[in-house]
């Protein structure tokens, strides 16, 4: 899965930058499980574009009317589809939650992934990802979260502003810039963990989809984007936000 892409070592040092601005200005902290595996692995599954409010509200909703894996795994999907409503493409999520639960049980004969901790990251990665409806996305998420294994999940927020920034271009894949972000930055969990976290906050405080905040960017020095569009505007020429 991880193939190894040509990267300019100079784009090391901008990665390893950005990281150290990042956490001087939102700080950095021990990689803390902050659930279950089998409960990180269904609600990021349940998280895709949605917010975390109604993530969470879906899985209570599931969880108070089953209160076990195995009676999700039997659950009728149109009964299952009402009750993750809260979050998006139920109707697709509930079908790969079933299946996905129906594969763990029967392969590991119970509801528990705790296996992972002990298996290499590629093989983590490749187990995961052949589960129904599980991307590389969530696989990171919770290989790196609960397990603490060397990888960092793309999500929307790390995708935008690592692309805005200029460490892989703007339209790349979420997977190929998984693949590039590896080879940056150091293979150590921590740093990944921080990384991840860090960017988020960045990407959801500063620099928004529709309208980052670069005038009060501590990552300007280090964004050509960001430079050129506070030119533009300076100028009066920009007119529409990033496709990212
Ligand atoms: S300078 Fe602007 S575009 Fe660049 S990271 Fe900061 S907010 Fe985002």
């Amino acid at each position: 899965m991880r193939k190894k892409l040509e990267v300019d070592p100079l784009q090391r040092d901008r990665a390893l930058a950005v990281y150290a601005i990042l956490i001087k200005t939102y700080g950095e902290r021990p990689i803390t499980p902050r659930r279950s595996p089998m409960v990180e692995l269904i609600m990021t599954m349940l998280s895709h574009r949605t917010t975390a409010a109604n993530e969470k509200a879906a899985f209570n909703q599931m969880w108070a009317k089953y209160g076990s894996w195995e009676a999700i795994r039997d659950a009728s999907v149109d009964e299952l589809t009402q009750l993750i409503k809260p979050s998006t493409f139920p109707e697709a999520k509930a079908p790969n939650i079933k299946a996905t639960l129906k594969r763990i049980i029967d392969e590991r004969g119970e509801a528990n992934i705790d296996f992972l901790r002990d298996l290499p990251v590629e093989q983590g990665l490749t187990w995961l990802t052949s589960l129904p409806g599980v991307g590389v996305k969530t696989a990171t998420l919770v290989l790196l979260f609960c397990f603490a294994k060397p990888v960092i999940p793309v999500d929307t927020h790390v995708h935008r502003v690592s692309g805005r920034i200029g460490l892989f271009p703007i339209k790349t894949s979420a997977e190929t810039a998984h693949t590039i972000l590896l080879q940056l930055l150091p293979p150590d969990p921590y740093v990944l963990y921080n990384f991840h976290v860090d960017m988020l906050r960045h990407g959801q405080q500063i620099c928004t989809w529709s309208d980052p905040r670069c005038e009060i960017c501590p990552l300007l020095a280090l964004c050509d984007y960001g430079q050129t569009r506070l030119q533009s505007i300076k100028k009066g020429t920009r007119s529409s936000p990033s496709p990212l």
